[in-house]
C-alpha cells in the first residue's frame, strides 16, 4: 500500500485523527515554529513551550465554556488512573460514592473506588446486557454520598446518556473518554469531567480532568503527590514533566475545531454521519442494532447480523476495502463502527456502501 493510501479506521481508540492536523505538524516536526528544536524535544519551562500548552487550555476552556471556577489538568495514566484517581480524592466525607453502571468502563470505576471507600451501584443495566441507560433519579442516590459517577458515552455497547442525572447538589463525576468534544455539554453540571485523549482530542498519553475548584484539596496525606488533583491544578498541568507532545497535538486539534465553527458544528456533523448509519441498519433486512433507540451513541455504532461467521467474513470483507477495525469489543462480538470526529463522512459512506453489497451476496 502506498504511503499516501490512508484507510477508514473504524477503531474504538486509538482513533482516526484529523489528517490536516497531522500534516500539519508533520510539516515543522523537527523545527517547530522556528525555534530550531521539535516539540518532542523542547523542555516544558521553554517559553515555546508555556504558550503550547497555555493556548490548549485557553482553546478547551472556549470549546466547552469551562467557567472561570473550573480548573484544567492535562494528566497522564488515561481514564483508568482517573477510576482511582476520583476516589482516592473526592471520598473527602462519608466515603460513600454512588456509581450508574451502564458497561465494562463503568464498572471498572466501581470496582476500583470500592478500594477506597463504600461503593454502591444506584442503577444498572446488566441485565439488559447494558443495551440501555436504566433511568435514575435523585432519590436513587444516597443523600450523603460524596459523589455519583457515570460514564456519558459507553464506548463498547454503543450507548450515551440521553439526559443528565439529577444528583440533588452531590457532586457528579463523569467518564467522557469517548464522547468529549462530539456534543456540547453543560460543564457546569458536573464536579469533574475527566477524559483519555486517544478517541476523540489526540494521540494516547495525555488524559484531560476539568474539575470544580471547590472539590480540590481533599486528598489524603497518605496520597502519592501526582494523585492529588490540587498539585496540577496548582501547578498548571506542570509540577512535573506532562505528556509534552500529546498536549501539542491535542491543542492543534482545539484549534482546527475552533476554525470549523467548534463543537456546535462537530455535533451537527457526528448526528448526520450517525443518523445515516443508523438510518441504513435500521432499514436492513441483514444488519441489526440492538441498542434502545433513544440511548444510541453518535460515536460508537454497535450492529451484528445474528451470525457469528457471517460477521466475522464481514469484518475481513471490510477490511480488504480498507474499512479497518470493525469488529465489536472482544467482549461482546457483533460489529462496532467507531465514528469519532475525525471520521469523514466519506468513511461513513463507503461503510453503508460495502453493506449494502454485503448484505445482496449474503442476506437472507
Ligand atoms: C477507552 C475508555 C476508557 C479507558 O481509557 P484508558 O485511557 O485506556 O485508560 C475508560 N472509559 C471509557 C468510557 C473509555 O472509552
Amino acid at each position: 500500500m502506498d504511503n499516501k493510501e490512508r484507510v477508514f479506521n473504524f477503531s474504538a481508540g486509538p482513533s482516526m485523527l484529523p489528517l490536516d492536523v497531522m500534516e500539519g505538524i508533520a510539516g515543522n516536526l523537527t523545527n517547530y515554529a522556528g525555534s530550531g528544536q521539535s516539540v518532542m524535544e523542547m523542555s516544558h519551562r521553554s517559553k515555546e513551550y508555556e504558550a503550547i500548552i497555555g493556548d490548549a487550555e485557553s482553546n478547551l476552556r472556549e470549546l466547552l465554556g469551562i467557567p472561570e471556577n473550573y480548573k484544567v489538568m492535562f494528566l497522564q495514566g488515561g481514564a483508568t488512573l482517573q477510576f482511582s484517581m476520583v476516589a482516592l480524592n473526592l471520598l473527602r466525607k462519608s466515603k460513600k460514592a454512588d456509581y450508574v453502571v451502564t458497561g465494562t468502563w463503568a464498572e471498572k470505576a466501581a470496582q476500583e473506588a470500592a478500594k477506597f471507600g463504600d461503593v454502591r451501584i444506584a442503577a444498572t443495566s446488566e441485565q439488559g446486557m447494558f443495551t440501555y441507560i436504566p433511568e435514575v433519579k435523585r432519590e436513587d442516590f444516597r443523600e450523603d454520598a460524596d459523589y455519583v459517577h457515570i460514564t456519558l458515552n459507553n464506548t463498547i455497547y454503543g450507548t450515551h446518556f440521553p439526559y443528565v442525572p439529577d444528583t440533588g447538589g452531590i457532586p457528579l463525576v463523569c467518564d467522557m473518554s469517548s464522547c468529549i468534544l462530539s456534543e456540547e455539554i453543560d460543564v457546569g453540571k458536573y464536579g469533574l469531567i475527566y477524559a483519555g485523549a486517544q478517541k476523540n482530542v489526540g494521540p494516547a498519553g495525555v488524559t484531560l480532568a476539568i474539575m470544580r475548584e471547590d472539590l480540590l484539596g481533599f486528598a489524603p496525606k497518605s496520597a502519592p503527590t501526582y494523585l492529588d488533583y490540587k498539585i496540577h491544578a496548582d501547578n498548571d498541568s506542570m509540577y512535573n514533566t506532562p505528556p509534552c507532545f500529546a498536549i501539542f497535538v491535542a491543542g492543534e486539534v482545539f484549534k482546527k475545531i475552533i476554525k470549523e465553527g467548534g463543537v456546535a458544528a462537530l455535533e451537527k456533523a457526528n448526528k448526520e454521519k450517525a443518523g445515516k448509519l443508523y438510518g441504513f441498519i435500521d432499514g436492513s433486512e441483514l444488519f441489526r442494532c440492538p441498542i434502545a433507540e433513544k440511548d444510541r451513541s453518535l460515536m460508537n455504532v454497535v450492529f451484528l447480523t445474528g451470525d457469528e461467521s457471517l460477521d466475522k467474513k464481514f469484518i475481513q470483507g471490510a477490511k480488504e476495502e480498507g474499512l479497518y477495525n470493525l469488529a465489536g469489543h472482544r467482549s461482546i462480538g457483533g460489529m462496532r463502527a467507531s465514528i469519532y470526529n475525525a471520521m469523514p463522512m466519506a468513511g461513513v459512506e463507503k461503510l453503508i456502501g460495502f453493506m449494502k453489497k454485503f448484505e445482496e451476496e449474503n442476506g437472507r
